[in-house]
């Protein structure tokens, strides 16, 4: 049945492969069969509708195919998104947004490709194993492999650095990077050094491939991207042979610049396994250093490299003459956060009223990511309140999204079980108040969302940087203030604060075997192999207890004395749900009245 089928013409590769006569057929078959195995490999990730959405106007999008009602997505990292929309109004929506964005759509009738159903039914596994392996090296040895990791965008999407907010010291670093690329000959004649390669490290989301994207658009040079997981290769030397041509492409649109984004998944320290998936990443990364180091001192290319592990990273990487200027980037603080706002909001319609210093503050911890997130989803609440513009309730609403999980409606929780989450909830408030230096109680709620059945959000109110052992105790005595209140008032226990007790346990350990703040007093655990840490641990496990002890018996004695006030809050979760911050302090406030 298979056979019967013809290619779909829509695979230009295969097509050019099936033109070249009768006589590789063959070869064109298996080539063709182990390239669809390849295609198998790079993960399609399913994303939502307002992701989709995001991508739609992020310019990140390379091409765009539509399939029914799956909407795939290639972007320009190589890596492969899908979405499935079901409304045909906002499927149309978005490919118009596509299109308006100059991304190439193309619609598909649904069909199984016939050499994934070959792939299924016909070879027997071990010739498929063989012929892919040969049929591999003939195709990449013929060069007709178009290297479809690696993607070039050039003017087409300009990022700025007017559109990469809260990093002034990470772009400024990259001035001299800009300097060299717009006139690599004048940088030699200079004297200067010229860069090679640069590392950006900092958490996801915080704007590296943002930076790296506006520096090569500042200097009017190719940007060609690579993913570090698209060297991935289960053979030993195709990675490698990726890298070599990946460098030899870049040698010939110099000045440019390779952005590896994820270096972290070819860059890992060598010689771990002895499998042939760890053989080729050596051999990966062996190439990648040969490459750097084959530069002439003007070839005018830059690799720009980021990761969040830059701890993992094989040291070989960040000698002299590779790697060898790092930049970190950070979180953003706070005026950074309403810088980024600021970027975001250029394209949204807000009201009057609503202030981005505002969400700023609200927003501690955000990245750059979550920040455009935040505002996308703020929107699309407001386009279906057929609101006129964004306002606060959306931002909220945008926010509490992010930070605790969708609410689950129609997830209908009985009586009993509200009372309890009530009561539960109730506990982690009272004790969250009487503290003196955990955070601010922001919103409390008994609606269950994503796997939790309420949630107490504490928010910082300025960004911390220093975080002191009251401020942990703090924190870990909110954390088991639900557990007190179900052993107090409910005489029972709840299976509902596991996550509590894992994360108070965890803050405990830290402080104790990282921050030496235990009688233990500084201490550092060495190899695990040495019988001298394995006492320590021993210590420690008794230290981290007697902390959460200490801190389970606190919380204990706040919600014993607090009994009055919890009821009252109780009665009002049970009324309405979600109390924000105003309520909360009225219920409490108002039973503290009264009791004087
Ligand atoms: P990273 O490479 O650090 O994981 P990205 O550069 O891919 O992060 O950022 C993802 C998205 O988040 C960007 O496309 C942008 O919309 C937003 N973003 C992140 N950082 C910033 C920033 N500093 N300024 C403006 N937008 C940002
Ligand atoms: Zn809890």
């Amino acid at each position: 049945m298979p056979f019967s089928r013809s290619v779909p013409p829509t695979k230009k590769k295969r097509v050019t492969l099936a033109v070249s006569g009768a006589g590789i057929i063959l070869i064109a078959l298996v080539a063709a069969v182990s390239l669809s195995a390849n295609r198998a490999q790079t993960p399609v990730r399913d994303i939502s509708f307002s992701q989709l959405r995001e991508i739609s106007e992020s310019g990140v999008a390379q091409t765009v195919r539509v399939a029914g009602e799956v909407v795939t997505v290639t972007q320009a990292d190589g890596a492969v998104v899908q979405s499935v929309v079901t409304n045909a109004v906002a499927q149309h929506e978005v490919v118009a947004a596509f299109e308006k964005a100059r991304v190439p759509v193309t619609f598909e009738t649904q069909q199984p490709g016939v050499l994934v159903t070959i792939l299924n039914y016909s070879l027997p596994a071990a010739a498929l194993l063989i012929f892919g392996l040969i049929g591999w090296r003939v195709y990449a040895s013929m060069g007709v492999q178009n290297d479809s990791s690696a993607s070039e965008t050039g003017p087409a999407q300009p990022v700025t650095f007017q559109d990469v907010a809260g990093v002034d010291e990470a772009r400024a670093e990259l001035a001299e990077t800009i300097e060299f690329l717009r006139d690599p000959d004048k940088f030699g004649r200079l004297g200067g050094r010229p860069p090679r390669g640069i590392l950006l490290s900092g958490p996801p989301g915080t704007g590296k491939t943002l930076l790296a994207r506006a520096a090569a658009c500042e200097a009017d040079v190719p940007f060609l991207s690579v993913s570090g997981s698209s060297f991935q290769e289960k053979f030993a030397g195709l990675g490698a042979a990726r890298v070599r041509r990946l460098f030899a492409r870049a040698r010939k649109l110099a000045p440019c610049v390779i952005f590896i984004d994820e270096i972290d998944a070819l860059g890992r320290k060598r010689g771990r396994g002895g499998d042939s998936a760890s053989a080729d990443q050596d051999q990966t990364l062996n190439q990648l250093l040969v490459e750097m180091d084959g530069f002439e001192q003007l070839s005018g290319v830059v690799v720009i490299a980021s990761t969040n592990r830059p701890d993992i990273l094989d040291s070989a990487l960040t000698r002299p003459g590779r790697f060898d200027r790092e930049i970190t980037v950070n979180l953003a603080d706070m005026r950074g956060r309403e810088q980024i706002l600021r970027v975001h909001a250029r394209k949204l319609k807000l009201e009057d009223g609503l202030d981005l210093g505002w969400i700023a503050r609200g927003t501690p911890g955000f990245s750059g990511a979550d920040l455009a997130n935040l505002l996308n989803e703020a929107a699309i609440a407001a386009t279906r309140d057929n609101s006129e513009a964004v306002g606060r309730p959306h931002v909220e609403y945008a926010r509490d999204k992010i930070l605790m999980g969708v609410e689950r409606k129609g997830f209908m929780m009985d009586e009993e079980e509200r009372y309890a989450t009530a009561v539960h909830e109730a506990g982690h408030v009272a004790v969250g108040l009487a503290v003196k230096n955990g955070d601010p109680i922001h919103k409390v709620s008994i609606l269950p969302r994503g796997r939790a059945l309420g949630v107490t959000q504490a928010l910082p109110e300025r960004d911390r940087l220093m975080r002191t052992r009251e401020y942990l105790e703090d924190q870990i005595a909110m954390l088991l203030g639900g557990r007190a209140a179900e052993v107090l008032l409910l005489d029972t226990m709840t299976a509902g604060a596991s996550n509590d007790i894992e994360r108070a346990v965890e803050i405990a350990r830290r402080m104790v075997a990282e921050f030496g703040m235990s009688p233990l007093g500084p201490i550092h655990l060495g190899k695990p192999e040495d019988p001298h840490s394995q006492k320590l641990l021993d210590r420690i496990e008794h230290a981290t207890n007697d902390i959460i002890e200490a801190q389970l018996k606190r919380a204990c004695e706040v919600v014993d004395s607090r009994r009055a006030e919890i009821a009252h809050l109780v009665a009002g979760l049970l009324e309405r749900d979600t109390l924000d911050a105003d309520e909360i302090h009225e219920s409490f406030g108002i039973v503290q009245e009264k009791a004087a």
